[in-house]
């Protein structure tokens, strides 16, 4: 048995799938926006503002793609709410998608997502611990690809920004659900929530086309700066290849997993490790010498 976590071909995309401009709450314009992230060397970067999509095709350039995106909401009382972030194709007519902020009321949290919903679509919860969301309300929702395991604005906002706990949940239920890593940028300074989190993704081209096959593909990691070169399971063992980290973690279920440190101060770059046997996933996390970290998607085994 052989399952390697990303394809041989394609090439690594840096991109933030979640971030706000001037068109919503944001302090930067679009155009700034953009800019900014291409000369941080991101590839691409979606514009997600609340409850308004904006293609912004004029922000393309051969080396930096706009994958369009929004971010939609409903508030559940005075500290409670769901936030649903989505990527979509380049060619999704506007209209489809400019509707009104949900309103609790008139539509449910599974509304919302099944109105979003659709072919090449990647749909993300975004910070339920700043959402406040109980872990029953995150386990009910179904159709959605992906939850934010780190998100750099609600961590610095007020230590809301990780979500591992929940997703571990919903992995050991058997939920398909990938981990993703964002900016959440709403603002423009040194302690701002930019450049913080932030996913790879192995695709085959710069287009929305291909990112969001990848994504949907599960062909991604999400990291806070280290790099998760590859992430396989062979014959009943886990091999994790990343740039030099301090820490990496086998996270599994039923039997529950490893960890390898360094030692003499030899950085971790190759770990291999046995797998127990009976484990329905594995995931990695990589640790490195100042505390960030990167997630694997987890490997599935039936
Ligand atoms: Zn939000
Ligand atoms: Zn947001």
């Amino acid at each position: 048995m052989y399952i390697s976590a990303f394809p041989d071909g394609g090439r690594w995309l840096r991109g933030n799938l979640h971030a706000h401009t001037t068109l919503s709450d944001g302090t930067v314009p679009p155009g700034e926006q953009a800019a900014d992230y291409r000369a941080m060397g991101y590839d691409f970067l979606s514009v997600t503002d609340h409850n308004t999509m904006n293609r912004l095709r004029e922000l393309n350039r051969e080396d930096f793609l706009i994958l369009p995106g929004w971010e939609r909401d409903i508030p559940y009382g005075k500290f409670k709410c769901l936030h649903v972030v989505g990527q979509f194709a380049a060619d999704y007519p506007l209209d489809t998608f400019s509707r009104p902020k949900g309103n609790p009321d008139a539509m449910s949290m599974q509304d919302l997502l099944d109105e979003m919903n659709g072919d090449n679509v990647f749909i993300t919860l975004a910070h339920p611990v700043w959402s406040r969301m109980e872990p029953e309300e995150v386990r009910a929702l179904q159709g959605y690809h992906a939850i934010e395991v780190f998100n750099t604005g609600t961590e610095r906002l007020c230590h809301a920004g990780r979500a591992d706990l929940l997703w571990d949940m919903l992995l050991r239920e058997k939920r398909k659900v990938y981990a993703v890593a964002c900016d959440d940028t709403h603002g423009k300074t040194e302690e701002s929530d930019r450049f913080g989190g932030w996913v790879m993704v192995k695709a085959d081209a710069l287009t929305a086309e291909s990112v969001l096959r990848a994504l949907t593909a599960g062909h991604f990691y999400a990291t806070q700066g280290p790099e998760i070169h590859s992430f396989v399971i062979e014959d009943g063992r886990v091999t994790v290849d990343c740039s030099p980290c301090e820490e990496v973690h086998l996270v599994t279920w039923p039997p529950r997993g490893k960890s390898v440190y360094s030692t003499d101060g030899h950085s971790l770059t190759h770990v291999e490790c046995p797998l127990k046997g009976g484990e329905t996933y594995v995931r990695a996390e990589c640790v490195d010498a100042v505390g960030h970290t990167a997630w694997s998607q987890p490997i599935w085994l039936e």
